[in-house]
């Protein structure tokens, strides 16, 4: 069964198309970069994966269902703008996690960030930026769903902090066989931890697929094999 599955999905907001005639098919168990500038219709997408948007047109099915309802049960999804309370501690985080979910792993979120190194006495505001993308992420993780959808994990990080949540994320995946969707402006470093990408341009896929493939074709354009 896919992961996601688009079909002739379209999304308007007023007078704005902001996706258009979108199919695409991502399989499970995969990291899918969504790429493309702003405005290209990454947060919209994303935001119909975990059904707080409805399509004006067309289907989106994950794990074979229109996520309303129930199946939401299987999605977490992180807003760009974390939801973590900077007064609350790393471990009241993780009790409010477990408090609103009781399938919430808690032993395993302890575990993920004690590995990680991120203390759990430190006050939200007190981690760095890349922290809080791994309290996120680890928070997302021990909802134990099938699908978690990230949108920017990796902005306004430095280099480091960028390889240390592709990092977290690529262990989070090996140990449970998650889908993860996330969005991003940059390409470079994605092939790191992601499989497949999909570029967005003005509400349009332009290329899906296997990442590797996509930049090899890239290489062999832009590189010296394609300049002969
Ligand atoms: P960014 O990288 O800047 O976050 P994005 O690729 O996530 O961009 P979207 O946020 O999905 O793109 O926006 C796609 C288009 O839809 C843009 O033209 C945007 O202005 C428009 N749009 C998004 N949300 C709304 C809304 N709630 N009401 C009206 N127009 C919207």
């Amino acid at each position: 069964m896919t992961a996601l599955e688009a079909t002739g999905l379209g999304k308007r907001y007023r007078d704005t198309w902001a996706l258009r005639e979108v199919f695409l098919s991502v399989p499970r168990g995969r990291v899918v970069a969504l790429v493309g500038p702003n405005g290209a219709g990454k947060t919209t997408l994303m935001r119909l994966a975990v059904g707080l948007h409805r399509p004006t047109t067309g289907h989106l099915r994950v794990f074979g269902a229109e996520p309303y309802g129930e199946a939401l049960a299987q999605v977490a999804y992180v807003a760009q703008d974390k939801p973590l309370y900077d007064e609350f501690t790393v471990n009241e985080m993780l009790n409010v996690g477990r408090h609103l979910n009781p399938r919430f792993d808690l032993a395993g979120a302890r575990d993920r960030l004690a590995d990680l190194n991120i203390p759990g006495r430190a006050r939200v505001h007190q981690l760095s930026g890349g922290q809080r993308a791994q309290l996120a992420i680890t928070l997302a993780v021990a909802k134990r769903v099938d699908l978690i959808v990230l949108d920017e994990p990796l902005a306004s990080l430095d280099p480091l902090a960028r390889h240390e949540v592709m990092r977290g994320l690529m262990m989070a995946v090996a140990e449970t066989g998650l889908t993860v969707l996330l969005s991003s402006h940059v390409v470079a470093e994605l092939d790191e931890v992601c499989d497949h990408l999909v570029l967005l341009s003005r509400g349009r896929v332009q290329v899906a697929g296997d990442i590797e493939d996509i930049l090899r074709a890239h290489r062999m354009l832009t590189g010296p094999a394609g300049m002969m």
